[in-house]
């Protein structure tokens, strides 16, 4: 049995609020928009030296604008109930200002099915005044309701030691307990400016048949982290979305929210295995795009470049092809129709250069256009990641690029290359032994990088070489 405690309860009822307050630090996000929920939602905490697990459920229930079939509400309601199936103690929150509310009733219905110890938290009795009320609370059928305040910190110490109580033995830590997860499922991270179709290509994307969205032991703790599988030729895949709660919609975008989804994009960049970057083929590549593309640099992550609302760049091509004709039709032979894979694909190479080692994708979540060979490419990306270069083939690849192009040094050195080893993969790193590291200039390095890919495709990867001098 898990020593975690569930905080559950409708919105704005103060969930984040005491989790705040007993976590003891600011983790979660709280913001007046709906639909833009919290970052953290689960801590270790302490209470009186007693360590344990808090999740904060964030949003029961739909928020308004959500809809049922919104495959990311539903993996977001999952997720609650994973959380109280796992929990060991229930913090049912409700607002003691307002009473009672028909939609506590349900969750109350919805949490003694669990079977779960649950303790009803009555927030917002900020004096005590309010804890008469409490009593109205006792309809819910549960045996204990805490008058608390999380804003103040009133009435905890009574609602903890109960918690705690119910907690199970601390477990004894021995070496043997924490097996380690051998077959990991891979983080995927979706960003990208707002408004490129990046939910919709999620919902697309996880909502395809294909896809049983699956809960994996380990995930949990986290709510807007969505785990699903996909069989694959009997195989089971296993893929973590993460940070999908970036996601959830925004209907009106506020600078405030434009900032907080390029930090928001550098923590889930931070976070994934490999990194889905989304342009929106319509509007072209912005500033913004820009930024995001080298923070996925920055990090050494691989990368997925997808182009969506390929529909509509395939429209405007087309259009404007059929208005030359027209104009040509008159005068001498029409141009051939041209190639928007091409156009954009140069276009995409040309401002996001620093991205190169990028596979490109043009999908269209609206009509499903290449949909298929998103998971595809970060399959093949992630096999790319995997390998490992055999060090002497890693030698005599370099051997032969040094001797065709020795680098240059400024002052006439002669400069020697010893050996070099590969000492990571997340991202391949190479360490390269050189009687001088100096003379090594970053063109020089990306001919030897170009090189290694040539020889080893490291597609969707980034390739880190390091040259050391060895004395
Ligand atoms: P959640 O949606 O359940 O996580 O609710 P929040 O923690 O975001 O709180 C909702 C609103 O209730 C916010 O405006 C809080 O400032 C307010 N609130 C939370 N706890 C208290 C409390 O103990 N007393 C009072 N007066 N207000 C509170
Ligand atoms: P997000 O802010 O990046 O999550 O973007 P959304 O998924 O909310 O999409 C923004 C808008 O673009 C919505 O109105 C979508 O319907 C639309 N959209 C998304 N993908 C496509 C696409 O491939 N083609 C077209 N025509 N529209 C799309």
């Amino acid at each position: 049995m898990s020593q975690t405690i569930a905080i559950v309860g409708r919105p704005n009822v103060g969930k984040s609020a005491l989790f705040n307050r007993l976590a003891g630090r600011r983790i979660a996000i709280v913001h007046d928009q709906p639909g833009v929920t919290r970052d953290r939602v689960s801590a270790e905490v302490e209470w009186r030296g007693r360590p344990f697990t808090l999740i904060d459920t964030g949003g029961i229930g739909l928020r308004p604008g959500e809809k049922t079939h919104d495959i990311l509400v539903a993996a977001t309601r999952q997720q609650v109930e994973l959380a109280v199936q796992s929990a060991a103690v229930i913090f049912f929150v409700v607002d003691i200002r307002e009473g009672l509310v028909p939609l506590d009733e349900e969750l109350a219905e919805w949490l003694r099915a669990s079977g779960k110890p649950v303790l009803v938290v009555a927030n917002k009795a900020d004096t005590p005044e309010w804890d008469a009320q409490t009593v109205e609370f006792a309809k819910l059928g549960f045996d204990r309701v805490f008058a608390v305040s999380a804003e103040h910190g009133r009435g905890l110490e009574p609602l903890m030691r109960t918690a705690l109580a119910l907690l199970p033995p601390p477990p004894a830590t021995g070496p043997e307990e924490q097996s380690p997860e051998t077959d990991a499922p891979l983080k995927l991270a979706i960003v990208g400016r707002p408004n490129v179709g990046k939910s919709s290509l999620v919902n697309a994307l996880i909502g395809s048949a294909r896809v049983i969205v699956s809960p994996i032991p380990g995930t949990t703790r986290d709510a807007v982290d969505v785990p699903f599988e996909i069989d694959v030729e009997g195989r089971k895949e296993r893929y973590v979305l993460i940070d999908t709660a970036g996601l959830r919609k925004r209907r009106k975008i506020h600078d405030d929210i434009e900032f907080y989804s390029v930090t928001r994009a550098e923590g889930s960049i931070r976070r994934a295995d490999i990194v889905l970057f989304v342009l929106d083929a319509e509007a072209g590549i912005l500033e913004q795009d820009k930024k995001i593309g080298g923070l996925i640099v920055e990090a050494g992550k691989p990368c997925v470049l997808l182009v969506n609302k390929w529909d509509l760049f395939q429209e405007i091509v087309q259009k404007e092809w059929e208005k030359k004709r027209a104009a040509a039709r008159t005068r001498h032979q029409p141009e051939p129709p041209p190639d928007p894979l091409q156009i954009f694909g140069s276009w995409v190479r040309e401002k996001l250069f620093f991205l190169d080692y990028a596979p490109v994708i043009f999908t269209s979540a609206v009509t499903g256009f290449q949909l298929d060979r998103v998971l595809e490419a970060v399959r093949y990306v992630s096999a790319q990641m995997r390998q490992t270069v055999p060090t002497a083939l890693l030698n005599r690849t370099l051997h032969d690029a040094v001797e065709r192009h020795p680098p240059v040094s400024k002052e006439g050195h002669r400069i020697k290359f010893f050996y070099a080893t590969q000492i990571s993969h997340t991202p391949p790193t190479f360490l390269m032994f050189v009687n001088r590291d100096e003379d090594f200039s970053e063109p020089y390095k990306k001919y030897l990088v170009g090189e290694l890919r040539k020889a080893f495709g490291f597609e969707g990867c980034p390739i880190v070489l390091i040259p050391k001098p060895r004395p």
